[in-house]
């Protein structure tokens, strides 16, 4: 399938789209169409692979890279995704940081990596991602595993927790580290600039890993199939989703799942208190906002990138607003929402998780809801174990690269700085 530019740009084919990452006019990547699947054609009791390689079949008919996409969704989607129901029963929990940086980021990144080794060009580009923690150590453990791969990370100081930071930088050669003296914001406006420079094209050719990669869209449609086809398969009804939300990439395979025939009825977005998709949906109007620090930092986003995707796909704002609801906590409601879920579930959960639960208590309480944890409690446990009272387990892929030692660059959050850094480095 063809994809083109959310701002009108020319078709281009998949496997382009994946290796360009963002549009050349500034835009970002969608699907020229959205297939109509039938739910009855899947088998709900299937893996998480097998489901994935059949909701995502349309998308790469026709591309390079289709003949090798079971093989991409059986490398990729090899870690299991559970769907468990919690004390209360209209509430359940989809898993989705059993990977090996114990994020959801893992899903994307993995699946990007192995489409980006089938993609050997005579000049393999360099991976480029901003992060806000999460993403760049799960592109860098999907890349180190790969061999001819490059990555660079871009990092906000002080904007990740001691053991995000810890898996940001605990990678050999082929993983370039920076910390940049800014916010989330900067990194991720350092990344398009840097894909915007010829210069730069010339002598480092970038691809991007952020969530504006199609690449990593995509694969996270997977779990929301799984957990929706199986959730209809045992109650006979459509899954409702409560998705914690920052930059809208995990949301956004959501609703594009749905689009695509999956069994889902609501989206429910839940926002820290970077407000800007809340306020949005109230009132129609986008203003992006500088990024506020909060307990649940990997969402800590101003100018969520993929709103555009989703803007593109309902251009009418009414149309829009009954496709998902947000609510936004601050971090005295996050945190009264970590200690709460502990006492009343039972559950260690991370703050970003807790923005889920906190959800959970606004909406439809005569429906059942699926809440999405994102990370495991123990990659936050800064924050988590204080509110609990307890030491939360680390689980032995983290432990294990906990125990690596790290390096990385200290930048400036300006063009002319990463540009120097990665002349030197190429
Ligand atoms: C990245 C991340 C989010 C936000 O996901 P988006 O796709 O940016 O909306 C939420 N929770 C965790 C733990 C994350 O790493």
């Amino acid at each position: 399938m063809e994809f083109f530019s959310t701002r009108g740009g020319p078709r281009v084919a998949l496997a382009d789209a994946v290796l360009k990452g963002l549009a050349p006019d500034g835009g970002l990547y969608v699907p020229l169409t959205f297939p109509s699947l039938d739910p009855d054609d899947f088998d709900p009791a299937a893996d998480l692979a097998t489901i994935g390689e059949q909701l995502i079949r349309p998308f790469f008919a026709d591309d390079v890279l289709a003949t090798d996409l079971l093989a991409i969704c059986r490398e990729a989607l090899n870690f299991p995704v559970p769907l468990l129901q919690t004390r209360d029963p209209r509430l359940s929990i989809l898993e989705l940081f059993h990977g090996p940086t114990a994020a959801f980021k893992d899903v994307g990144a993995r699946f990007l990596a192995a489409c980006l080794t089938r993609l050997t060009g005579a000049r393999r580009p360099t991976v480029m991602v901003a992060t806000s923690g999460d993403t760049g150590s799960a592109v860098a453990a999907a890349c180190a595993e790969r061999a001819g791969l490059r990555v660079v990370i871009l990092y906000p100081e002080g904007g990740v927790s001691a053991r995000q930071e810890h898996q940001l930088t605990c990678w050999g050669d082929n993983v370039l580290s920076l910390r940049v003296r800014g916010a989330f914001d900067d990194c991720q406006r350092l990344v398009k600039a840097a894909f915007l420079d010829e210069e730069l094209a010339e002598a480092c050719p970038l691809t991007s890993a952020n969530s504006i990669s199609v690449a990593r869209l995509l694969p996270q449609m997977s779990y929301y199939a799984a957990a929706s086809l199986s959730w209809k398969a045992q109650h006979g009804k459509n899954a409702n989703f409560i998705v914690p939300t920052g930059n809208l990439g995990n949301a956004l395979a959501g609703i594009w799942a749905r689009r695509c025939g999956m069994p889902i009825g609501q989206i429910v977005l839940a926002t820290n208190a970077n407000t800007v998709i809340p306020r949005f949906l109230g009132s129609g109007q986008w203003q992006p906002e500088d990024t506020v620090a909060t307990l649940a930092s990997a969402m800590d986003v101003g100018n969520p990138s993929n709103m555009e995707r989703l803007r593109h796909l309902h251009p009418d704002h009414s149309d829009l607003s009954q496709q998902v609801t947000a609510y936004a906590f601050e971090d005295d409601a996050i945190a009264e929402t970590v200690r709460d879920a502990h006492a009343s579930l039972g559950l260690a959960v991370c703050p970003h998780t807790a923005t889920a639960l906190a959800a959970y208590r606004e909406v439809d309480s005569s429906q059942a809801w699926t809440a999405l944890a994102t990370a495991h409690a123990a990659k936050f446990e800064g924050t988590v174990e204080p509110l609990i009272g307890e030491t939360v387990e680390v689980p032995p892929a983290l432990a294990a690269l906990l125990e690596r030692p790290t390096n990385r660059t200290d930048i400036e959050p300006t063009h002319e700085a990463l540009k120097a850094r990665l002349l030197e480095w190429s």
